[in-house]
């Protein structure tokens, strides 16, 4: 999927519509696991019941998330959940 880098959307501490920046929210690395995870962690290894088959595949399909900065305040602000996609692509226009 592409999608172009500057776009005119509509911004809300500005309240009306501007010229936008587009930018991909990064990953920041998860230095604790959650409880879930630990959780199934210890299923895995086996203690106290049958050890689960670990699962085969990932999903390769992955959500982005954008991040949408202003150019005349330099505020950013999201357009709701992100969208789904395999490839993505930010397109000078
Ligand atoms: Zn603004």
């Amino acid at each position: 999927m592409e999608v172009p880098k500057n776009q005119r959307v509509f911004c809300p501490f500005c309240r009306k519509h501007t010229e936008h920046k587009v930018e991909p929210v990064k990953k920041k690395p998860r230095r604790k696991m959650a409880q879930g995870q630990r959780r199934y962690l210890r299923k895995l290894k086996g203690y106290g019941s049958f050890p689960r088959p670990k699962p085969s595949h990932e999903k390769s399909v992955k959500r982005t998330d954008l991040r949408y900065k202003c150019d005349v305040c330099g505020k950013k602000h999201t357009k709701g959940k992100g969208f789904r996609n395999k490839k993505f692509r930010l397109v000078k226009k």
